[in-house]
């Protein structure tokens, strides 16, 4: 039997075998020529998945909270006016990291848990007092709510704010274009869409973004995060030469430069659209089992998770069942809703056949749980989708 299971959680995803055995390479010098190549390569292809030619990326040891800790610490100072576009927990997260650094936050928040803030609301916030920093999560990770970050990105700039994306859940999966949409600072973490082991902070951040920075009237309030520290180093390995502030992760890059390798060779608008089409197959088998989803319409749904309500007596015990059956899913986040549904990661390399495994799995969970319905309608239900 393989001692095996299919991980579909929102992070860390599966990884593929050419990023695992970067991992496990002999760790080389940072300064070694091999790998001041292979960091340059990286940052270079960051701007390719970003979609943002002109941008500046920032590859830092961390997670994903650091990617968004390194964007508040640098754009704000004290004083200026914040509004976090809020769908849920990692909103409120950004938000309490712009309050540490002394910003003045607003939030426009949805009518409901499941849907996005309206865009009418947004752009009176915008308008009653200055706003320096928009956030928005793109893919909130709570509810699978993705955000229309072109629309809100237009209406940001339209007020002179900043705008501040958390991909965190959606850069390299749910379709994102940085520079295109007037992103000015877009940010994710390596154990997401991008496909690399956790420990990578990944930032770009937009030539507004920069000249921000460079106006700053007050130093960084964060030693770590202080883009004065860390800007010359993206610079001299871009120009492929070695510098050192803080002991970058080696191995970590030499992963991350496969992975986006990976990603380029499979084309951004090709990847968007394997990840359209695998989450409305899955969504379809979800739907034809007679579960809800948290998102409160198709369009507000995300393409890099699914976030379905159990069926009518049937509680988080069928979780446990679902790995019994060797898939590995993810359980309610949002405090409102924590144990009246579940979440199925799908981003990265994720393929047809973890769809359907993972509906196998679901199936044989209902089942389980003594829970009435037709066996093999949600398979159906998506393989027609995956057909079509
Ligand atoms: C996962 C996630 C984060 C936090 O990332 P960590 O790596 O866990 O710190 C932030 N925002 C979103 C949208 C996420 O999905």
């Amino acid at each position: 039997m393989k001692d095996r299971n299919v991980l579909m959680i929102p992070g860390p995803i599966e990884f593929t075998p050419e990023v695992l055995r970067a991992m496990g390479m002999a760790t080389t010098s940072h300064v070694a020529p091999e790998f001041v190549e292979v960091f340059g390569r990286a940052l270079e292809r960051l701007r390719e998945v970003f979609l943002c030619p002109g941008g500046q990326p920032f590859v830092i040891a961390g997670s994903g909270t650091l990617a968004m800790d390194l964007a508040a610490a640098n754009l704000v100072e004290p004083g200026d006016g914040a509004l976090v576009v809020n769908t849920g927990y990692f909103s409120d997260r950004f938000a309490a990291i712009l309050e540490r650094y002394g910003a003045e936050v607003a939030h426009v928040r949805a009518p409901a848990v499941g849907d996005v803030p309206p865009l009418e609301e947004v752009e009176a916030a915008l308008k009653a007092r200055p706003v320096k920093l928009m956030t928005v999560t793109h893919v909130d990770t709570s509810t699978a709510v993705a955000t229309d970050v072109r629309a809100l990105a237009a209406l940001g700039r339209a007020h002179g704010a900043l705008v501040v994306v958390d991909g965190v859940c959606s850069v390299a999966g749910e379709e994102l274009r940085q520079e295109e949409w007037g992103v000015d600072v877009a940010l994710t973490a390596s154990q997401k869409a991008i496909g690399v082991p956790p420990g990578l902070a990944l930032v770009v951040a937009g030539p507004r973004a920069m000249d921000a920075f460079r106006g700053r009237r007050t130093h960084v309030g964060n030693y770590y995060a202080d883009w004065t520290n860390w800007l010359p180093i993206m610079e001299a390995y871009a120009a492929r030469k070695p510098g050192y502030f803080g002991t970058p992760p080696v191995n970590l890059i030499w992963a991350l430069d496969v992975s986006l390798g990976q990603i380029v060779a499979e084309g951004m608008d090709a990847r968007f659209a394997r990840h359209r089409k695998l989450s409305a197959a899955l969504k379809a088998g979800v739907e034809a089992l007679g579960m809800r989803q948290v998102p409160v319409r198709a369009d507000v749904a995300a393409a890099t998770l699914t976030a379905p309500y159990y069926p009518d007596g049937v509680g988080a015990s069928m979780l446990g069942y679902v790995e019994e059956a060797g898939v590995i899913v993810a359980g309610g986040l949002h405090p409102e809703i924590k144990f009246r549904y579940f979440r199925i990661g799908h981003m990265g390399a994720v393929a047809a056949s973890d769809i359907l495994a993972t509906l196998g799995a679901i199936e044989y969970g209902l089942a389980r749980t003594g829970h009435a319905f037709e066996p093999g309608a949600g398979l159906a239900a998506a393989q027609t989708a995956l057909l079509a």
